[in-house]
């Protein structure tokens, strides 16, 4: 075998190795490398794939939207709200002639049926879903949670006993149960079971699904909230499991305090209280979250399956 010119070729693997001539017909070797992308940046990393986001009218959804599309997948956007769905496509520049809007309740079996319905006749597969709608505590709980809070750190400054309970559970409705359990938890299973049908001809496929470090350790604040997120993390298990042999990855995000609308209306107070238990000293921002979502959406993290990953500014770590 020639030596390559600059005496490499002996090193080079045959996946990269080309044997050629030059225009005087001596043997040159060359390397075979991807093509470099138009404007000489790096590879995109979701190009050509089809990917759905529910709850993507605002918050970390949008911020998951506008990743992906950069990254250049198809994106579908869900929203309970045609029109914050629509906003969020008309966001998109040149990639929302590739994006769709499709606004629907994940809560609901029927509707989400049908929205997966649209997603097979308008694109014929799909690569990737993230099952990220989601609501916040329900009802007026913020501003019994901003006063409790607020009292019970007054109570602790002046040293004396707690005096002010969170005593959230006993007052929760059976609706309010029933709504968070059926925006996260069914809202979860009824995409995940639609997007399976559409990703198994291919044996491919990410499923990306949002938790929250309140599924992992709990929250004193929201019980129906941190019930909801940990039952996430064990259907996102064992979906794992089951889709193992088809190549089809299913995997969690558990993200800490980030700003976006579900958090905004904690009073300044709770909001220091909170931010101070956090490592990092501040809270995340959706792009964060973003981020993390595109390397578990990506062949990135081809070898990882059943896994929560935590952006958590250190909040809580495992
Ligand atoms: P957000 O800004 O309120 O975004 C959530 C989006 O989901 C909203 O556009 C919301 O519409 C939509 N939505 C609500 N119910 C829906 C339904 N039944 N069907 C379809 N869409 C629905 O909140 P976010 O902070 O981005 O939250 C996104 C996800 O991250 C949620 O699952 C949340 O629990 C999780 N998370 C957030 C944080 C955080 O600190 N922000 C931390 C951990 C986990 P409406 O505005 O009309 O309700």
């Amino acid at each position: 075998m020639p030596a390559s010119p600059d005496g490499t070729a002996e090193s080079l693997s045959k996946i990269d190795r080309i044997e050629g001539r030059n225009p005087a017909g001596k043997v040159e070797w060359y390397t075979r490398r991807p093509p470099a992308p138009a404007g000489g940046g790096a590879a995109m990393k979701l190009d050509g794939r089809i990917a759905f986001i529910t709850g993507a009218g605002s918050g970390l959804g949008a911020a998951i939207a506008a990743l992906f599309a950069k990254e250049g997948a198809r994106v579908i956007v869900n929203d309970v709200k045609r029109e914050a769905a629509e906003a969020t496509v008309a966001s998109l520049g040149s990639a929302r002639e590739q994006a769709c809007a499709l606004a629907a309740d994940v809560s609901d079996s029927a509707s989400v049926r049908a929205m997966f319905a649209e997603v097979a006749k308008r694109f014929g597969g799909l690569d990737i879903l993230v099952n990220n709608a989601g609501i916040g505590e329900t009802g007026n709980r913020r501003d019994e949670i901003n006063r409790k809070g607020e009292a019970q750190l007054g109570e602790m400054m002046a040293g004396g006993k707690i005096q002010t309970h969170w005593d959230i559970t006993v007052s929760l409705s059976d609706e309010e149960w029933h709504r968070m359990i059926g925006v996260h938890l069914n809202g979860t299973f009824y995409c995940t079971r639609e997007a399976l049908k559409l990703m198994a001809p291919k044996n491919k496929g990410s499923i990306i699904n949002m938790s929250s470090v309140a599924g992992l350790h709990g929250i004193p604040i929201a019980a129906h909230y941190g019930a909801a997120k940990a039952g996430i993390l064990g259907l996102t298990r064992s979906v794992a499991q089951e889709m193992a042999s088809r190549n089809i990855r299913v995997n969690a995000i558990c993200p800490g305090w980030i700003e976006t609308a579900m958090t905004e209306n904690f009073s300044p107070v709770m909001k220091a209280t909170l931010t101070s238990r956090v490592p990092l000293l501040r809270w995340g921002k959706p792009e964060e979250v973003a981020a993390t979502a595109l390397f578990l959406a990506s062949d990135d993290s081809s070898y990882f399956t059943g896994q929560w990953l935590s952006p958590n500014g250190g909040l809580f770590i495992a």
